[in-house]
């Protein structure tokens, strides 16, 4: 069978060989150690913490060598296409501060491109037509019914589903048969010819899970669709091929095509990429642990963390964490440092399911956000107001009061960590605005509301907000003495009888006035923070109230 003629009569217009393409995409000029990776997301608009999790990997493994980092849109799949996705994908990558070196929307004209597949048709061209004349693909005209029919006969027979032996019709057609088909314009898609041993098995070393031992590929897999559009088999290995692609790092529902793709990269003479087949992110959900659902977790999105208002720092630090498991030994020893600063290395990624745990993610949360400036926490916290809490965008006008608020319990020797989130954040500080307050709880159970108001009056007498925290201290001890509260609760247990109850009950009136609850932070600190005028007015107002 003269092959090359086969080829010729299949692509007619393709005209541009591999040779030509490696010419047009040469190997890349870099570093010797230097990783060329990329993100390959399809454009459905649903961006997910595994596309996170798997740019970050890719992103750092090539930026921390000197390396290359592309993205590349799999938009071959019409179905699947949802209008603006891509800038959605790329606008929330850089969110997180995932940036591309190349790519659509990064650097659309790099000497790669293009990078999105639809626009990649000659290159699947030329790549199909130089293997039907090296007969390693062939035509099929199967009907999507005779496939259909091909399939139930496997099952009846218990047959491994496929392509292949005797079930693959059109692998032997003559050249004749070929050309009477297409003269009946019999739509035709184009099957790897799959020359494995069923019996076979063939070695590989995988970056993260080391060497596998794996069946031979002998499955005639589609590589072009009838609509001449490339399947994911088949664009993998021509794009990381003409992309220069070091590593592929892709998840582990790849694994088991593998054969497939490392076939294709033999038979169109192309050396391979390192593979790396990351881990499922499971979550724990009782007793079991199972893979994120879009449908039952909405925490699998990454619109989640952006609309709750979670740093991105936060979620990278947390991914980090859960990608590489010598990262958290590195930040004890670096607590200050980048990220950048850590080596990352497919070695140490997990290979057999990554828990992530919201509630980790909160700790990591509280950290970050206690490290960052108060000018920071402010611009990230009105950032994310004004994206995700428009309404209430007025209530934080004052940004010097922000400030103040944001500088409680900053200052201790045991740094107030409770602040997690934009939303959780606008629930802790909500007491703050005096729209927003509301007296939640009642008095202390030892309190009532005439020796409550009889507080507050004395409060008031010798109050200064410019009294310093021991001046304002030594007052309220005073206010105690006076008015018989003991300065230790456990002095009660002591004399039983002798005082009307303790000074943590005393400050618990001030507290409830200030804040609406009785678990609030340091009273000095919330008055420097509120300043004289508010905490006059509450004060007043909790004693109308009794
Ligand atoms: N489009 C594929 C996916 O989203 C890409 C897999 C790969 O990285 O090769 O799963």
């Amino acid at each position: 069978m003269d092959y090359k003629a086969l080829s010729e009569l299949l692509f007619p217009d393709v005209k541009d060989t591999l040779q030509d393409y490696e010419i047009r995409y040469p190997w890349r000029d870099l570093p010797k150690e230097a990783m060329v990776t990329r993100l390959a997301p399809s454009p459905t608009g649903f961006i997910h913490l595994g596309n996170l999790y798997q740019a970050l990997a890719n992103e750092r493994l090539a930026h921390q060598s000197q390396g290359r980092f592309i993205l590349r849109i799999e938009d071959t799949d019409e179905k699947r296409k949802v209008e603006g996705a891509i800038e959605l994908l790329v606008s929330t990558l850089a969110y997180f501060g995932i940036n591309f070196d190349e790519g659509i929307l990064c650097n659309p004209q790099g000497d790669y491109a293009p990078y999105q597949q639809s626009e990649r048709r000659d290159l699947y061209g030329a790549a199909a037509k130089f293997l039907v004349a090296n007969d390693c693909a062939y035509p099929c005209f199967c009907s999507e019914e005779e496939l259909a029919l091909s399939h139930q006969r496997q099952a009846d027979e218990k047959a491994d589903f496929g392509y292949y032996g005797i079930y693959a019709k059109c692998r032997d057609l003559t050249i004749d048969q070929v050309k009477d088909k297409l003269s009946q314009h019999i739509p035709f898609t184009i099957r790897l010819k799959a020359k494995g041993d069923p019996n076979g098995t063939f070695t590989i070393h995988d970056g993260i899970r080391g060497d596998l031992t794996m069946p031979q590929n002998t499955n005639d897999t589609v590589l072009l669709k009838s609509n001449g559009l490339p399947t994911y088999h088949f664009a993998h290995a021509v794009d990381d091929h003409f992309m220069r692609v070091t590593h592929v790092i892709r998840g582990e529902e790849w694994l088991s095509t593998l054969p497939v793709h490392v076939q294709l990269f033999e038979y169109l003479q192309f050396p391979l990429p390192v593979y790396c087949h990351t881990t499922l992110l499971l979550k724990q959900d009782g007793e079991i642990r199972r893979k994120l659902s879009k449908r039952k977790d909405p925490e699998l999105s990454l619109e989640y963390y952006k609309s709750l208002g979670y740093h991105p720092l936060a979620v990278k630090e947390y991914l980090m964490r859960v990608l590489n498991s010598n990262y958290e030994a590195w930040r004890d020893e670096n607590p200050k440092a980048d990220l950048t600063g850590f080596s990352f290395t497919t070695a140490k990624m997990g290979s057999s399911g990554a828990l992530f745990d919201l509630s980790k993610l909160n700790d990591v949360s509280k950290d970050i956000l206690a490290d960052l400036s108060v000018e920071a926490l402010c611009d990230f916290f009105l950032d994310w107001v004004k994206d995700y809490d428009q309404d209430n965008l007025t209530i934080y006008n004052d940004k010097a009061y922000l400030k103040r608020i944001f500088m409680v319990g900053r200052y201790d020797n045991n740094p107030r960590k409770d602040l997690i989130y934009g939303k959780q954040i606008t629930e802790k500080i909500a007491f703050y605005f005096d729209t927003l307050f509301a007296i939640k709880e009642g008095l202390p159970p030892a309190i009532d509301n005439a020796s409550a108001k009889e507080l507050i009056t004395a409060y008031l007498e010798t109050m200064d907000i410019s009294d310093d925290k021991e001046t304002w201290f030594n007052k309220v001890r005073a206010l105690c003495e006076v008015h018989n509260y003991a300065l230790k609760a456990k002095l009660i247990q002591k004399e039983p009888g002798k005082y009307r109850g303790h000074i943590g009950e005393v400050t618990a009136v001030f507290r409830l006035a200030l804040a609406g609850t009785l678990n609030a932070p340091d009273l000095w600190e919330l008055q420097q923070a509120m300043g004289e005028q508010r905490v006059v007015e509450r004060l007043q107002k909790l004693y109308n109230a009794l």
